[in-house]
């Protein structure tokens, strides 16, 4: 058929997991990309290491950076108390259109507000666009060179306030060295890594925690 890998993930979603229920999506993903075919969801093996992360923080405006098909934000939005909102950026509208049906599959469209469009772009709009004066959390699962640039961003728009939790994936796999670089030696973060494996695989990836200190 001529249905390109998300719209495959989106079926097997639409076939094996219940409407409204965020942990079947969940696991409906998880399945089909480890006996079908491999993508680039965060996963089921450091999925749980994001969980807890959330959970800990509790917070009240998220952002993640790079949807592609939503696994990673229904992950964090079934997570979020009531009230609280997360707002999810992807600039590929093929893959945007396939996040918004599985958001909605998982019934937490009421907490996510996918914006569709580059990160560089929207970071300098959203204190004005969305009314939202700082992160508590923010999840970078985007181009890899982008991390780095775009939490510059974050930190010259104000966006990051003391104690905001910066979360960001494959930073061994692909890597991410400048930022890595950058988290771990600013006096203005306390980082820590989180050890793990590539989604579906057995090669060593992992996850760094960066506390913005003010
Ligand atoms: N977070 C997702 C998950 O775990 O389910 C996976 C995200 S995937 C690794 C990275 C996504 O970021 C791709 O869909 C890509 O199109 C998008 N992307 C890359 N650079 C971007 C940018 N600068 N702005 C917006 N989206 C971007
Ligand atoms: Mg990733």
């Amino acid at each position: 058929t001529g249905l390109s890998r998300p719209q495959r993930m989106l079926k097997a979603v639409q076939k094996n997991a219940t409407k409204g229920d965020p942990q079947s999506v969940i696991a409906a993903i998880d399945y089909y990309c480890r006996h079908k075919e491999w993508a680039m969801n965060v996963g089921d093996d450091k999925g749980p290491i994001l969980d807890s992360v959330v959970s800990e923080v509790n917070p009240s405006t998220a952002l993640e950076l790079g949807t592609y098909c939503g696994y990673s934000t229904v992950r964090i939005a079934r997570l979020l108390s009531p009230g609280s909102k997360l707002i999810t950026v992807e600039f590929n509208p093929a893959y945007a259109a396939v996040a918004r049906q599985i958001i909605a599959h998982a019934g937490l469209q009421n907490k996510v507000t996918l914006v569709e469009g580059g990160s560089g772009d929207l970071i300098p709009k959203i204190k004005e666009q969305f009314g939202i004066t700082s992160f508590d959390f923010v999840f970078l699962d985007h181009w890899k060179d982008r991390y780095l640039p775009d939490i510059k961003l974050l930190e010259d728009c104000g966006l990051l306030k003391k104690g905001s939790v910066l979360l960001a994936d494959n930073v061994i796999c692909p890597g991410t060295p400048e930022y890595l670089e950058y988290v771990r030696n600013s006096p203005r973060y306390k980082s820590q890594y989180f050890q793990s494996y590539l989604e579906y695989t057995k090669a060593e990836d992992g996850l760094e925690k960066s506390v913005f200190l003010g």
